[in-house]
């Protein structure tokens, strides 16, 4: 699979890849659970563009800027927002000498080759708009909360476990949407922060309330809607919205 191809899989998607090595940090260390493993990232690049690899235990030191390396099976991870590559227990690796492929490929490492992972397309419906009470602790990522049976004020969060009165939740949103990129369309969300990011951009009030008629009434309006974003897991982040076309007459 192509550099392109592989980062812009879903996050945790198996994968091959081959490609240049154009750079390698300095091997460093990385403690998970109770032990502590060897780790290195080196920058893998072919003729669609270049992406990090994140290599462990026995690999770390084992390339060198130039050589052409081929990974049989290594895993997309989202980090920090954006993907690369890592190896897994078991991933091998395998020096070639020569290959059609990455003959042409330059030993630069150049950051405008990092492969984009930006998509753009048209929100065009939605199909659910929730609003809901979210977990304050921020560890638990605005967890939806669930109430106790008999009690509608004291929340539990099922991430942390601990109980909380309504009043210390956060208001949280979720919208289900369908988005349209060329002639495919999906089904995929988006959550409060993104919602209010397409708020800002095409309403003028500060604030809009977080009632659930309003919002989804004012959601509507804006429809079809064209945005840029990046897909993970189903999920819209990073959106901007497209400023709307002038109408040249
Ligand atoms: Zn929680």
């Amino acid at each position: 699979m192509d550099l392109a191809a592989a980062v812009n899989s879903p996050d945790k998607t198996a994968v091959a890849v081959k490609g240049k090595i154009v750079n390698v940090s300095p091997a460093d260390t990385r403690s998970t659970g109770d032990k502590v493993i060897d780790y290195q990232e080196v920058t893998l690049k072919d003729s669609t563009g270049s992406s990090t690899l994140a290599v462990w235990g026995d690999m770390v030191n084992q390339f060198e800027k130039g050589s052409l390396v081929k990974f049989p099976r290594c895993r997309v991870r989202l980090f920090n927002k954006s993907k690369r590559l890592t190896t897994v227990p078991g991933s091998t690796y395998e020096m070639m000498n020569a290959d059609d492929d990455l003959n042409d490929v330059s030993s630069d490492e150049d950051l405008s080759d990092v492969v984009d992972t930006t998509t753009s397309g048209t929100i065009v419906a939605i199909l659910e708009f929730d609003p809901y009470l979210s977990c304050p602790n921020r560890a638990c990522n605005n967890k939806k909360l669930s109430t106790i049976k008999d009690d509608k004020f004291v929340m539990l969060c099922p991430t942390c476990k601990k109980k909380y009165g309504a009043s210390a939740c956060n208001n949280y949103a979720r919208a289900t949407v369908f988005f349209n990129q060329g002639d495919q369309s999906k089904k995929v969300s988006l959550f409060k922060p993104e919602i209010q990011k397409i708020f800002q951009a095409k309403y003028s009030e500060p604030t809009i309330g977080w009632e659930k008629p309003t919002l989804f009434k004012k959601f509507l309006e804006l429809l079809p809607l064209q945005v840029t974003c990046n897909i993970e897991n189903s999920t819209m982040r990073n959106i901007t919205v497209k400023r709307a076309a002038t109408n040249c007459s």
